[in-house]
């Protein structure tokens, strides 16, 4: 193979597992984001919960104040029945003292359903509460996950570099050009593989003549129509075919 086209399919390489690792780094910022955006999401179940569940006790003192208020209220009614004169008294007496009665029974119903819900919330806070700190260790081991590829991606594009200096250093100048100007129109795709006629990047088919150099792989051959420098994958047994 000739010697230029060699170091540019191997400077291909390098520059196209640097540009996905760049990829990758730019998307990393929103994965972080996403991680503490599952956190607070979390978070705001487990305030949801607490805030229901001190509601409900506001609601709670509110019955006692209004039950304990009932109960005076017929304490007092029970007094003033004994000092009833008239039956037409002491009947709307019985009347006010079973109209309280039937309040207090209602509030304490009330109060026992309350009692119940109070049960409810206080089981659901605890499984809100679970679920974040599981989730809230889940996040770290994911945010743990994220800075480590960081500093290996930063790694590999430190090495990405060096590699690419050294193979630069390989190619003739003239040779080099033509990469860059090509890897500069067609983002950074310079080199394409030519297999079956074809150009593999552009899917345009070869001329004859061009696809019988290109396989001999021993000078620089552009693509017509996307201009990519070519080269032909000499695969076991597949020479000749
Ligand atoms: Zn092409």
């Amino acid at each position: 193979m000739h010697p230029d086209l060699q170091q540019l399919i191997q400077l291909q390489e390098v520059d196209s597992s640097a540009d996905r690792a760049r990829r990758r780094l730019a998307e990393l910022p929103a994965a972080e984001e996403a991680l503490k955006a599952r956190a607070a999401e979390r978070a705001a179940a487990v305030a949801g919960v607490k805030e229901r569940i001190a509601a409900a006790q506001a609601e709670r003192r509110e019955l006692e104040k209004e039950l304990a208020m009932l109960q005076a209220r017929l304490s007092k009614f029970k007094g003033q029945l004994m000092e009833v004169k008239t039956n037409k008294e002491y009947q709307a007496m019985q009347k006010e003292t079973a109209g309280a009665e039937q309040d207090i029974r209602s509030h304490e119903d009330r109060l026992l359903d309350h009692m119940e819900a109070a049960e409810s919330l206080a089981a659901e806070l605890k499984s809100a509460e679970t679920a974040l700190k599981a989730e809230q260790a889940e996040i770290a081991r994911e945010e743990q996950a994220l800075d480590a590829e960081r500093v290996a991606i930063d790694r590999d594009l430190q090495q990405a570099a060096l590699a690419r200096s050294e193979t630069v250093a390989r190619v003739s100048p003239e040779a080099l050009a033509i990469f860059e100007r090509v890897a500069h129109g067609r983002k950074g795709l310079a080199v394409a593989e030519a297999r079956d006629g074809l150009c593999t990047v552009c899917h345009v088919r070869l001329r004859p003549q061009v696809f019988n150099e290109v396989r001999r792989n021993d000078a620089i051959n552009q693509c017509d129509s996307c201009t990519r420098i070519l080269y032909f994958k000499v695969l076991k047994g597949a020479e000749g075919c």
